[in-house]
């Protein structure tokens, strides 16, 4: 017999899956509203004219292709530093902050996944409830129990705090807490500033090791004022990790770019860690891919190029902000009586609509409209010429 004869299909992803069945949709006026990618008002994924402009030059130089240093390239991890702590952090400049080039936001959740299990191996890892669906499974399959803390509350449509502050305050020294620093996925209900200390106050007081997974790094309010949580916690004086993603904020989906950052306790300590780092890097894919990570590099380092791309990161932040805006006036103008004002104050691509999974199968079967199952839409597959369309299909399933 085969090796594989007794093989179980896995399941399928539940936002892939919903990906296919829209594929297979044959109405014109079909809406994929389920799918974690930013369209422009075109519907398409943008092309950045900073991101154009540094593939131009890369192209024209046609440098050759050597394998980078496990880390990647020292310009790339120098420049996520920056983003993240701020050009004039004294940690960096204390040789404070490891920072490797990953496999887009989600390898440098497993890189870091891989190498808590060995720095601490009988550590608890705890998610928000909700939280992304694959946190859970990475830090599973890097052999962690994965528990949640308290986050979502569906009566304020914002954070239960007192419950996930009683839970952080509750937990053993040592347990890894999982934070999303800004645009919290799948809800886009984030803390505030004030909240952030009460987090990192927590972190301290208990022992907790956070880890912060930063995929949306200027969706919210701005490149400098996402890093809020960032900040909070390299202000503290604690360890903690950091992934970064450059998926959504340079449209670089396919290109796989991200980053993990380690803060230490000196620069001794950081030579130590990352040396550990790179054995579970040589292990699993040895280096990372050079052009997404020298394309990011180079706008990042071009004072012109940085610019351009932090202007059409705002015009992307923005088209996000009118399309909540319009929605919820459009959901008022198609006679919906329930206030539908949170979805303007939740932030970064998602919302969590509060539509039960009932009322998203009657937007699949009836309009063509294709959401996750939670009620979670994504506010970036929304333009000018489906949103009308959308808010008065809304309007009919909850009516
Ligand atoms: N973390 C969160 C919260 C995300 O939403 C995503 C992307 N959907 C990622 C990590 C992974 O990003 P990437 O696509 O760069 O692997």
């Amino acid at each position: 017999a085969s090796i594989f004869a007794a093989v179980e299909m896995a399941p399928r992803d539940p936002i892939l899956g919903l990906n296919e069945a829209f594929n297979a949709d044959t109405r014109a006026e079909k809406v994929n509203l389920g799918v974690g990618v930013y369209y422009d008002d075109n519907g398409k994924i943008p092309l950045l004219g900073a991101v154009r402009a540094a593939e131009k030059t890369r192209l024209e130089a046609m440098p050759p292709r050597g394998y980078q240093p496990i880390e990647g390239a020292a310009t790339y991890n120098t420049a996520v530093q920056n983003l993240l702590l701020g050009k004039d952090s004294q940690l960096i400049a204390n040789g404070q902050v490891v920072t490797i080039e990953a496999l887009g936001g989600t390898g440098a959740l497993k890189v870091g996944a891989d190498y808590l299990k060995r720095l601490q191996p009988g550590a608890t890892v705890y998610i928000s409830d909700p939280s992304w669906e694959n946190h859970r499974a990475l830090f599973e399959s890097a052999g962690f129990p994965v528990e949640t803390y308290p986050y979502y509350d569906a009566a304020t449509r914002g954070v239960n705090f007192e419950g996930m502050k009683a839970k952080l305050n509750s937990l053993p020294a040592g347990s890894i807490i999982i934070l999303h620093a800004c645009c919290h996925n799948p809800t886009g209900a984030d803390l505030s500033d004030a909240q952030w200390n009460d987090v990192v106050d927590a972190c301290r007081s208990r022992g907790l090791i956070p880890f912060l997974d930063m995929a949306y790094q200027g969706f919210a309010d701005g490149i400098e004022a996402d890093a809020v949580a960032v900040r909070a916690f390299s202000a503290s004086g604690l360890q903690f990790f950091v992934s970064s993603s450059f998926s959504k904020s340079f449209s670089l989906y396919g290109e796989r770019v991200g980053a993990l950052s380690i803060i230490t306790a000196a620069k001794e300590e950081s030579a130590r860690v990352l040396s550990q780092v790179k054995r579970v890097i040589r292990t699993n894919y040895s280096n990372p891919p050079i052009h997404g990570g020298a394309v990011v590099a180079a706008v990042l380092n071009s004072p012109e190029l940085r610019q351009q791309w932090e202007d059409e990161l705002a015009g992307m932040r923005d088209r996000i902000r009118d399309m909540r805006t319009s929605l919820v006036e459009q959901l008022k103008a198609a006679g919906v009586a329930q206030d539908f004002s949170f979805v303007i104050k939740q932030r970064g691509m998602f919302s969590y609509t509060g539509l039960t999974a009932a009322q998203v199968e009657q937007l699949k079967t009836d309009f063509g409209i294709y959401a996750v199952s939670t009620g979670r839409i994504c506010l970036a597959a929304l333009n000018t010429k489906n949103i009308g369309y959308v808010a008065k299909a809304i309007a009919a399933v909850v009516k």
